[in-house]
């Protein structure tokens, strides 16, 4: 900025309170001292606001208010970095889109650890020592993410701790491999220069190749550098090109075509942004971008501490790395120029955000890339019908390894009493006695579904919420999945005093007990639940075990069927299959088929083939027998069917609204008040139904099924301003889910 100030006279700024209530509702003017004249857009700003102070994100710049500039506040202070112009821009869509507020938007794209004042001055640095280098050349256990972060810093020398995950180098250090020691950022390592090839790319197959010629087709009709930073939407083509689905079975080569794209995004000057589901559960992906690209690859998640994701944030600003890889949260990466954002695994409902706003990060992704005039990539061996119909079909129909699918068995549940079928048992038996492994799945933790009396039918309950608690036995203790409330295991009922207990179902704490009783030794048992992997690192290593041992059982929910890569899975089995089918969801069936197919996918990587048990209680099911066929063409075929027929996504939008209060009259009250100023617009509009009571908060549900999603959210929108201040007196908390999963 020039020092121009005397020709700038009374700028002003129009600012967005970061407040979290509904009610209030920016921006708000405020006059800039002349020292501030180069806060621009997205500039974060200090301001007094009543008779408090808060936090505030500049929208725009203006010369006149309608307040007279006496009456106008000045800011005070600027807190930098502040957030790039164009987050501003689709913060302010989101708001919209997803019928939440723009504060609230804002919030999703400050820099890390804004609110908490974080500000870090040293970047912990990772150095491989000597014992590190003989851990390499030698035989030391080590998994293929240890590795690649060791070779990383043989090829590269002392690299920056966060670019290659901090907390796989501390346990690194504390087998003495690696040295960590704080440097005063800016001192970081030079960035390894775009198109220095630190792993070797193989040549890819005729398939690979033609899904990436595609791709670099729509690249290089793509925008080119950004020119201005400016807020809206660039698109150069307006063709709605640019849009592809990488449609490919497991181990087809999908990350290889990633990892291509990336590097002619990069080459052609911009940056790209890479999403995945879950970094805990997809290290290997995140292993390859890192190993392929080195230190222009930030790494953004939650496992990070906020110092860190802080510096992550700022490499990304500063355009010091211009690939970010994380979670749903990395498309708000602040990327000056993307080309490119790649969506692996796009079928995960991960990317759907549960708090408000509940934005889709893949539906963000493509709005970003419209801002940017950027290539979208999505994947998936099991897409979404959504996808399908959306995007441009690229498809890699076969393995690399040239292998066949496994072979998927049905097994007929009905009229069987133990959660293993007699096949499954054999094959298990099988898989112990040839020292080989195997993945169990089975979607529900703990060790039984509910308990109820044999005397007089008591079934133990949540306080909070109407549902049976579930026993964890190994804890001594009921507890509720949906509150975490939490209470002693009984012994006897405390109705009728009987202290004949019945279990009912199986979960995987008891599923591990009979693999233990079952198979002894042998066949040790790896369990992987958000109760056995509580914390990050307890995951990380539990998936590492298993990888290291020569035989085993990895048993779990269905965090065992994403992502990884095991060489030697012998054997697949899902407990039960049909478990997603009783949700009352439209996506009952797509999730039941990707469940299947998923695990299908991690099983005979190896030589010897493999073999997937699939036990149901609904053998015929569609989406059970198409997922046996490995027919996902099939599947999809029917799926669209049935939802055009039922008006469901991708023909039509959902919106789902829940009113939730201590009292079930309020929340009631206020379901029925949105009923009747949202059904006058135009839309279907279902409820209001009772939900079961959760968290101690009775809840009312309205469905606005729509064929024009915008008119419905803008009517949506409407109504529920309209009712919040009724809803805030009557303490009923309302929340609107656009695109619910
Ligand atoms: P997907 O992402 O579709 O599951 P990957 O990209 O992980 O598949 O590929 C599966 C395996 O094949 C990986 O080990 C990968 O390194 C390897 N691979 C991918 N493309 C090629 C290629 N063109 N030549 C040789 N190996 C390849
Ligand atoms: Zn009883
Ligand atoms: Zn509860």
């Amino acid at each position: 900025m020039q020092a121009s100030l005397p020709s700038r006279p009374g700028l002003i700024a129009r600012v967005e309170p970061l407040t979290l209530t509904r009610a209030v509702r920016g921006p708000f003017d405020y006059r800039l001292r002349p020292e501030q004249a180069d806060v621009g857009v997205g500039a974060l700003l200090r301001v007094p606001f009543g008779r408090r102070k808060t936090l505030g994100v500049v929208l725009e710049l203006a010369t006149e208010s309608e307040l007279a500039p006496d009456r106008l506040a000045e800011p005070d202070a600027v807190l930098p970095p502040g957030v790039p112009a164009d987050l501003v821009d689709l913060a302010g869509w989101i708001a919209r889109e997803y019928c939440s507020t723009r504060a609230r938007a804002l919030a999703l794209v400050l820099p890390p650890g804004t609110a908490g004042g974080v500000r870090r001055k040293q970047v912990l640095v990772a150095e491989l020592t000597d014992a590190g280098a003989d851990a390499l050349d030698g035989d030391a256990q080590l998994t293929a993410r240890q590795r690649v972060a060791l070779e990383t810093l043989r090829r590269d020398g002392p690299t920056v701790a966060a670019a290659l995950g901090t907390p796989a180098l501390r346990r690194l250090e504390g087998r003495g491999l690696v040295e960590l020691h704080p440097r005063a950022q800016g001192r970081r390592p030079a960035s390894v220069a775009i198109g220095r090839r630190l792993d070797r790319a193989p040549a890819l197959t005729g398939d690979q190749q033609k899904a990436l010629d595609a791709v670099l087709v729509s690249l290089a009709a793509a925008g080119g550098p950004a020119g201005a930073g400016g807020g809206g939407v660039r698109n150069g083509r307006g063709d709605g090109g640019g849009r592809f689905l990488l449609h490919g079975v497991t181990g087809s080569g999908k990350t290889e075509v990633y990892l291509r794209a990336v590097e002619a995004a990069l080459a052609a000057g911009r940056g790209a942004i890479v999403l995945v589901p879950e970094i805990a559960l997809t290290p290997q992906t995140v292993g390859r971008f890192l190993a392929r690209f080195g230190d222009v690859v930030a790494v953004l998640h939650s496992g990070l501490g906020r110092g860190e994701r802080h510096d992550e944030w700022l490499r990304l600003r500063s355009g010091e790395a211009s690939v970010c890889v994380g979670p749903r949260s990395a498309v708000f990466a602040p990327l000056a120029d993307i080309g490119l954002i790649v969506v692996d695994e796009e079928h995960d409902a991960s990317y759907k955000h549960e708090g408000d706003p509940r934005y889709d990060a893949r539906t963000v992704a493509l709005r970003r890339a419209e801002q940017h005039d950027a290539v979208v990539l999505a994947g998936s061996a099991t897409p979404r019908p959504e996808s399908v119909i959306a995007l441009a079909r690229l498809r890699l129909p076969s393995r690399i390894d040239g292998r066949a699918l496994p072979e998927v068995e049905v097994l007929d549940m009905r009229g069987i009493h133990h959660p293993l079928h007699p096949r499954t048992r054999m094959a298990l038996a099988d898989v112990r006695a040839a020292g080989g492994k195997a993945i169990v799945l089975l979607n529900r933790r703990g060790w039984s579904n509910f308990l109820s009396c044999r005397g007089c039918g008591h079934v133990w309950m949540c306080p909070n919420c109407e549902v049976a608690l579930v026993l964890h036995r190994a804890a001594g203790q009921l507890s509720c999945h949906h509150c975490g409330h939490r209470r002693r295991a009984p012994t006897r009922c405390e109705a009728c005093g009987s202290v004949a207990v019945a279990r009912h179902g199986a979960g995987t704490e008891s599923v591990e007990q009979e693999l233990r009783d079952a198979f002894g030794a042998e066949l040790p048992v790896f369990r992987l639940d958000s109760d056995a992997a509580a914390g990050k690192d307890r995951l990380a290593r539990t998936l590492a075990a298993f990888e290291a041992a020569r035989s085993g059982v990895l048993l779990g929910t269905q965090m065992v069927a994403k992502g990884h890569d095991f060489a030697d899975v012998a054997l697949g089995v899902v407990l039960d299959a049909d478990q997603t089918l009783r949700f009352p969801d439209f996506r009952a069936e797509e999730r039941t088929f990707a469940l299947v197919t998923q695990l299908a996918g991690r099983v005979g990587r190896g030589e010897d083939g493999g073999k997937v048990l699939v036990q149901t209680l609904a053998p015929s099911a569609e989406s059970i027998v198409f997922a046996a066929r490995h027919d996902s063409d099939g599947f999809l075929e029917q799926e669209l069917r049935r939802r055009k027929a039922l008006a469901y996504p991708p023909h039509g939008s959902l919106i789902r609204i829940v009113c939730s209060a201590a009292e079930a009259g309020e929340a009631l009250a206020v379901a029925t008040r949105l009923h009747g100023l949202i059904a006058p617009t135009g839309q279907t509009v279902l409820g209001p139904a009772p939900l079961f009571r959760l968290r101690g908060r009775s809840r009312s549900q309205l469905v606005i099924k729509c064929p024009d999603r915008g008119a419905a959210v803008r009517a949506v929108g409407e109504a529920v301003d309209a009712c919040a201040a009724d809803a805030a007196r009557r303490g009923v908390n309302v929340s609107v889910d656009v695109d619910p999963q």
